[in-house]
């Protein structure tokens, strides 16, 4: 079942070793099917190198098991409450990358500082705050979701495709698992520079907004015109 979209979690799932964004086995990637709305999730703890697509979980968006051998990731219920909340929400991915975790272990939003930046993400990445001591015992998965989803619930959650967990880490999404992957990646670049850039300059500011503008608009909505179309 799913054959092609376990192809695809698992080529995802790969890469973030690929691009540095995970030690071990700290991170996840999963991919909904807009058809049946069952999605398609990481095995908990398995090693990346040991990882097949037959290895993939498919899973319903009640919480049940609908295919796999092995438990879903442990973050499985934090995925289910995205895709529930988000339907333009296709692919998530979560890791501990290094830099965008030490933005969430000092509980800090990453400033827009530049064009990088503004080229995928509108606006500042946000830090959600904690979970309280009974949302952790009570469901710790699930309410980091439901936080996720109460955060970007009345906002354009496409245009800021990744937020920090406080003291833990970073979820990134797309249209694809693929696209989930890239903003992955882009996170973590842009949570590096803005910590260096803070270094060597402790008073910056975040860039001009009008500049901000210009370059999110200009891959993205309606106006774009960057690129080539090549297929
Ligand atoms: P899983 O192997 O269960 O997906 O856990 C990875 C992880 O990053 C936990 O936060």
């Amino acid at each position: 079942m799913l054959e092609e979209l376990k192809k695809e979690v698992y080529e995802a799932n790969v890469l973030l070793p690929k691009y540095g964004l995970v030690t071990f086995t700290w991170g996840n990637v999963s991919a909904i099917d807009p058809e049946t709305r069952h999605f398609v999730i990481k095995p908990s703890g398995i090693d990346y190198d040991e990882l097949t697509p037959e290895d993939m979980v498919v899973m319903d968006l009640e919480g049940n098991k609908v295919e796999g051998r092995y438990n879903p990731s442990s973050d499985t219920p934090t995925h289910l409450e995205l895709y529930r909340a988000f339907p333009d929400m296709k692919g998530i991915v979560h890791t501990h990358s290094s830099w965008a975790t030490s933005w969430a272990q000092a509980g800090r939003s990453i400033p827009c500082y530049g064009t990088t930046h503004a080229d995928y993400i509108y606006g500042e990445v946000p830090c959600v705050r904690n979970l309280t001591k009974e949302e952790i015992e009570e469901a710790y998965e699930k309410n980091t979701g439901l936080l996720i989803v109460d955060y970007f619930k009345d906002k354009e959650y496409m245009a800021v495709p990744a937020v920090l967990c406080k003291n833990h880490g970073v979820f990134t999404w797309g249209k694809d698992a693929h696209e989930a992957v890239h903003n992955a990646v882009v996170c973590e670049e842009v949570a590096k520079m803005a910590a260096r850039c803070e270094m060597i300059n402790p008073e910056v500011k975040p860039a001009p907004q009008e500049l901000q503008d210009k370059h999110y608009f200009r891959k993205h909505g309606a106006n774009a015109y960057y690129g080539n179309l090549t297929k």
